[in-house]
């Protein structure tokens, strides 16, 4: 496996990359609900393909084995967790969700910083504070991921929910499960800069206090 399991459990399961079956274990993701979320547990270690007619390779019957389209069992290692698998990352502590995708936002996060520190009424020597802004740009960001699943996905999605006794997959229909977290996180963006008494302007930004939110962020991100 290239993940540590160890980090991943109790993470929301839409964060937690899916594994392939190996030759000695299913790896489907095991889940459990806490306050309605489903989060991580641990990688499956049932023999592969048990409980279902593949023994010896593939997902468990726990894990979707069983929802295969049969010949050569391409599907044996597809929807697991009933095929939930969602990707908005919106459930997503701020952050771990941030130290997963760091590469591709650290900029966005930094830009934004610095665009309400123009306007803050207090300096970057505010550790505090400065901490809450870069929380709040990180919402931003993984608000932002949410809108692209959103866009991609519609408002309502179709999730794969198994296979009927004649065979017929069952799909649910549902509100995109991306909506509801999206608007808690922007109304925490929102109260926090009320709190500071920011005005919204990621426009202003000079080189200036790009250093000095790149050395501000370093230390609120590290400690
Ligand atoms: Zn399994």
């Amino acid at each position: 496996m290239d993940v540590n399991e160890e980090d991943l459990i109790g993470e929301p399961l839409d964060e937690v990359p899916q594994q392939q079956p190996s030759d000695e274990h299913c790896l489907g993701r095991r889940s459990e609900k806490r306050d309605g979320e489903s989060v991580f547990v641990a990688y499956c270690r049932s023999t592969p393909g048990r409980g279902t007619d593949h023994v010896g390779e593939g997902r468990c019957k726990h894990h979707g084995g069983n929802a295969g389209s049969g010949g050569d069992r391409e599907g044996s290692g597809a929807p697991e967790d009933n095929g939930n698998a969602e990707t908005h990352g919106l459930t997503a502590n701020g952050r771990k969700w941030f130290e997963r995708h760091r590469d591709d936002v650290e900029d966005d996060v930094r830009r934004m910083v610095a665009g309400w520190m123009a306007d803050a009424p207090f300096g970057y020597d505010n550790h505090g504070n400065v901490r809450l802004l870069v929380d709040a740009a990180i919402n931003e960001c993984q608000v932002r991921r949410g809108n692209e699943y959103i866009r991609e996905n519609g408002m309502v999605i179709e999730s794969f929910n198994g296979i009927a006794d004649d065979g017929r997959e069952i799909y649910e229909r549902k509100e995109n499960p991306a909506l509801r977290p999206k608007s808690r996180l922007q109304r925490d963006t929102v109260r926090i800069l009320e709190k500071l008494g920011i005005l919204d302007d990621p426009e202003t930004q000079t080189a200036e206090s790009q250093r000095e939110v790149a050395d501000a962020l370093r230390e609120a991100l590290d400690s």
